[in-house]
């Protein structure tokens, strides 16, 4: 069964981990955040991308969820000894891939093709495709004036109130090479548990992508990212109270209203199951927090066969 997902970081790629266990390479494509992409000391970093790839291979940094597992920072630490920042932290290994990526993209290679060939030389079984190849960058909105995302996500720790987002250019960018057709040919499509403005809206943003949903014929799922009006992890629950949003499962519900037909909320928000589905969505109740491989793989096997 080919399966297509959108895609942000860690929390996705905990989901994503347990799905590949179920589905072979041919069967299982991501289309990834590009938005949080941005430049550091020249190159080109794209954390969503590398997350997915890195943890699909295997080689994530289980604390982190980003970065390489055993990495160590001798570069960064040289870096800060010269009156550098360290406020992004790359490993020595991670750099690598940014090395890698800035001289393909350099030499005229597209991000997708790029994207692909880390995913086979790390060792990732997946088609693993960028959502644009055109530079999209989230511009995040506060109380205190318009930052990059990465100024606002890892040097401010997601602390200024955020008023909105916008997605630079992104009227003028088509989706990356594969993305519509990975919608197409999808048997189901799946949000993976990410956050909800700064991870799937920048995809569903893209100019083809969201109608590309919208007239797919197949069972379309969200598992929702906030449990017990909680966040697992990052700023989603209170970037949803700055917003004006619920924070909910029943909050996310509404986000994806018109987009998704089932949505997966934890067993502990069953209570807000008639809410739900009063918005016109089936829902599915199960344990959704994805702290260990078993716990991943059997929301993932669950998920597979309800849509089976
Ligand atoms: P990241 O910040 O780059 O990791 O971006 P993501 O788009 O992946 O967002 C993380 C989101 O995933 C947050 O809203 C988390 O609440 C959610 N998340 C992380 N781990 C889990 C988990 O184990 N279960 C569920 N349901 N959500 C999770």
């Amino acid at each position: 069964m080919r399966v297509t997902a959108l895609a942000g970081g860690v929390g996705a790629a905990r989901f994503l981990w347990g799905l590949k266990h179920y589905l072979g390479p041919e069967e299982l494509s991501v289309i990834v955040n590009t938005g949080d992409d941005f430049e550091w000391m020249g190159l080109h970093v794209s954390p969503d991308l590398d997350t997915i790839t890195y943890t699909l291979a295997g080689i994530a940094n289980p604390e982190t969820g980003w970065g390489l597992k055993g990495d160590t920072f001798a570069c960064l630490q040289r870096l800060v000894r010269l009156g550098g920042d360290d406020w992004f932290r790359v490993g020595d290994l991670d750099l690598t891939t940014h090395l890698y990526r800035t001289c393909q993209l350099r030499s005229g290679a597209g991000l997708a093709s790029v994207t692909r060939s880390l995913a086979l030389a790390l060792g990732a079984r997946a088609m693993i495709l960028p959502m644009t190849e055109c530079v999209v960058p989230t511009r995040v909105h506060t109380a205190e004036g318009t930052l990059e995302f990465q100024d606002y996500f890892v040097r401010r720790k997601a602390a200024p109130q955020v008023t909105g987002f916008t997605f630079q250019d992104i009227e003028s960018a088509s989706p990356g090479p594969g993305v519509l057709e990975a919608v197409e040919t999808a048997a189901a499509i799946l949000i993976c548990p990410s956050n909800p403005f700064v991870s799937i809206e920048p995809i569903l943003a893209v100019p083809g992508i969201r109608t590309g949903l919208r007239q797919f014929p197949g069972p379309k799922l969200a598992v929702s990212p906030i449990i017990g009006g909680r966040a697992v992890k990052g700023p989603a629950a209170k970037m949803m109270r700055e917003l004006g949003h619920e924070v909910s499962a029943l909050g996310v519900a509404r986000i994806y209203q018109g987009l998704i037909d089932i949505f997966v909320l934890d067993r502990e928000d069953e209570a807000l199951r008639g809410a739900v589905e009063s918005l016109g969505l089936k829902v599915f109740a199960a344990d959704t927090f994805m702290d260990s491989p078993e716990t991943r793989k059997r929301l993932a096997r669950q998920v597979l066969e309800m849509i089976r």
